[in-house]
């Protein structure tokens, strides 16, 4: 059939999909270690297809589909087609060229940000730039806002526009993307069978995640409450976090209302400490004192994304301790229960009981908070320093977990191998899902399509979140569901 035919008509479409001459094609080149596979992974998500070998080839030589705006291209790795070691003889990088712009209608050179130039990217830079295709310059690892400006000095190699990109944080590609697609063809490629609907979907999915800039990624410091009973030691926490470890640099004061702000770099992540005037505030009486640190858990909860639930291990989970760990719950802020002065019951005790063991307390804690059974747990000691830097790489990952997002189409292959019989929910309270969206992150809010409008049962909601969170981890985060009927 005729393209427009086939248009038309779906089922006339052959399965086999669009030939080499009718779906552009671009190529990304550039030396081993720049980040090609990366930034092809981050392109083509799961819809990566690898050929086989062909003679002479070592390593897979790999194609995927990227789908962007409604629209969609080939890509080729041509880095897949030389072996790493191989990779920097001229001649293979001139073979890579080459390939690349014999199959291509365009061309991402990739650079690495974070290395000098060397003499293969100027000899494959100026083969490329002679090929009279498209090219455009991708300076990748440019994780930062200040990188932006070193990415310029890639200017020597003779493109007119470079993208910072960082393949690794999904940064500037959706500006690279929307170049490479001006640039790229239009062809009317046969429709696969994917609905209008959900590829509208997809594509602002697409838009969502890729066209993110650098500026943007900034203001993802992670916002820290440090919340718990008073006397858990959350100040003492809050001065070993910001104090003198080697491996934290950079606290600075900010200003927020009357509320001060302290901010930890670590290892390439940025926590905002919230309201630390708040966490040091201390009641005169013992009640007062407990009165405040429930108010202060949920003022410091609205302005935070991740909180750290600091509970005293000498007295295990008190009511107060449950009251603010419900809140932080409620709020639907990602939770870290932090076990603190574990070094005072791991010892002889003074009060005659035995030394404690972390598997057992764990489960007192988790039977206690049975509501936060998604949080991760740590054990330890702030006045004594013992195992802070895990409190900041834990809240790096319930941080980094919370963010994510599941593509509609992981959402529909994973809802087809979930087994709902399993969920044990009263036949009158069932319903049937047609698909899932993940409608927002932060915390993960999923909408579920179905049959019919009604409240999620119990067990079913239960069951559900178990699945998705097997699935998809979402590790420290709440998820929320909710249910839109579709008829
Ligand atoms: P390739 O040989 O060009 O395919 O490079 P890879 O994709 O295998 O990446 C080489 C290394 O660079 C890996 O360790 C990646 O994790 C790292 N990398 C890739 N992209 C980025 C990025 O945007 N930022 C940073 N910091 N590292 C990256
Ligand atoms: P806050 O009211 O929650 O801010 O608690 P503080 O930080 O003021 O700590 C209360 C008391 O517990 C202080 O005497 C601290 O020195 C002590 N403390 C805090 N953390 C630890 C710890 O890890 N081990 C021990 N043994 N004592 C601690």
């Amino acid at each position: 059939p005729t393209p427009s035919k086939a248009r038309k008509d779906r089922r006339d479409v052959p399965d086999k999909p669009g030939s080499a001459d009718h779906e552009p094609l671009f190529a990304i080149c550039g030396r081993p270690n720049v980040g090609k596979s990366t930034l092809f992974n981050k392109l083509t998500e799961t819809r990566r297809s690898i050929v086989g070998d062909e003679p002479g080839i070592t390593r897979d030589r790999i194609y995927g589909e990227v789908r962007w705006m409604g629209r969609a291209a080939r890509i080729v790795d041509t880095g897949g087609m030389v072996p790493d070691d191989e990779a920097l003889i001229p001649s293979e990088i001139h073979r890579q060229a080459r390939v690349a712009l014999d199959e291509a209608d365009v061309i991402v050179m990739v650079v690495d940000g974070r290395t000098e130039l060397a003499s293969p990217d100027y000899d494959l830079a100026k083969f490329l730039l002679r090929g009279g295709k498209p090219v455009m310059l991708a300076v990748n690892k440019i994780d930062t806002q200040q990188m932006t400006a070193a990415a310029e000095n890639y200017r020597r190699l003779g493109f007119k526009t470079i993208f910072p990109i960082s393949s690794e944080h999904s940064l500037g590609i959706g500006d690279l993307l929307d170049a490479v697609f001006e640039a790229l063809p239009i062809v009317e490629a046969p429709v696969d069978e994917v609905t209008a609907a959900s590829e509208v979907e997809a594509a602002e999915e697409d838009e969502r995640n890729l066209h993110r800039t650098h500026g943007e990624f900034e203001q993802f410091e992670t916002k820290v409450a440090i919340i718990g009973r008073p006397n858990v030691g959350k100040s003492t926490l809050l001065n070993a976090l910001t104090g003198t470890s080697r491996a934290i640099v950079s606290p600075i004061a900010g200003t927020t209302r009357d509320a001060v702000d302290e901010v930890i770099d670590y290892q390439g992540s940025r926590f905002r400490i919230v309201d630390t005037a708040g966490i040091r505030r201390k009641g005169k009486t013992h009640e007062m004192a407990e009165k405040l640190s429930v108010v202060m858990a949920r003022r410091h909860l609205e302005a935070a994304d991740v909180a750290l639930l600091v509970i005293d291990a000498q007295e295990g989970v008190t009511a107060a301790d449950a009251t603010i760990g419900g809140y932080a719950h409620e709020s639907g802020r990602s939770i870290v229960i932090v076990i603190n002065k574990w070094d005072l019951v791991t010892t002889a005790r003074t009060d005659g009981k035995p030394p404690a063991d972390k598997d057992v307390f764990e489960e007192q804690v988790r039977h206690a908070l049975k509501y936060l059974h998604y949080a991760p747990l740590i054990f330890i000691s702030a006045s004594r320093g013992n195992n802070l830097k895990k409190v900041l790489e834990v809240t790096d990952h319930v941080a980094k977990e919370r963010r994510k997002r599941v593509t509609t189409g992981q959402m529909n292959r994973f809802l087809e191998q979930v087994d709902f019989q399993r969920a044990g929910v009263p036949m009158a309270q069932k319903i049937r899902i047609y698909y899932m969206t993940q409608a927002a992150v932060a915390p993960p809010t999923f909408i579920l399509f179905a049959n019919r409008l009604v409240k999620l049962h119990f067990s079913f909601e239960r069951f559900l979140e178990n699945q998705v969170r097997a699935a998809f981890g979402f590790e420290g985060s709440p998820i929320w569901f909710k249910v839109r009927a579709r008829n």
